[in-house]
């Protein structure tokens, strides 16, 4: 682990092979422990769909904050290319006209669209 990490569970998962602390293998910055194959995987997979699906007619996007804003810009993008945003958000809502603004934590947005298609 990089030295300049720090932790505040006070307790953690332990590797089944080694006991070593186990980590979950997402990006950090400076982050050179990070195993970047399965994501790669993933992203390939992702932007095949992607090329391979009809036009989408809506995109939802959950918890993506300004700070890090990766995520935002696959929405912005899919958003530019003509389909509508939903942005779930409990901080950073605000979305263009035309598209849908949800300020809730995730899982209360999904659900509050379940009960409007229901
Ligand atoms: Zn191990």
């Amino acid at each position: 682990m990089n030295g300049n990490m720090t932790m505040r569970a006070k307790s953690f998962p332990h590797c089944p092979r080694c006991g070593a602390v186990a980590r979950p293998n997402i990006l950090m910055f400076c982050d050179f422990a990070w195993i970047s194959r399965r994501s790669a995987e993933q992203q390939h997979r992702f932007d095949h769909f992607l090329t391979a699906a009809v036009q989408p007619t809506a995109v939802l996007e959950l918890g993506a904050g300004k700070a890090v804003p990766t995520i935002r810009h696959l929405s912005e993008g899919l958003a530019a290319s003509g389909c509508t945003r939903i942005r779930i958000n409990p901080r950073e809502a605000q979305v263009p006209s035309g598209h849908h603004s949800l300020p809730l934590r995730a899982l209360e947005g999904l659900r509050s669209i379940e009960s409007v298609l229901a």
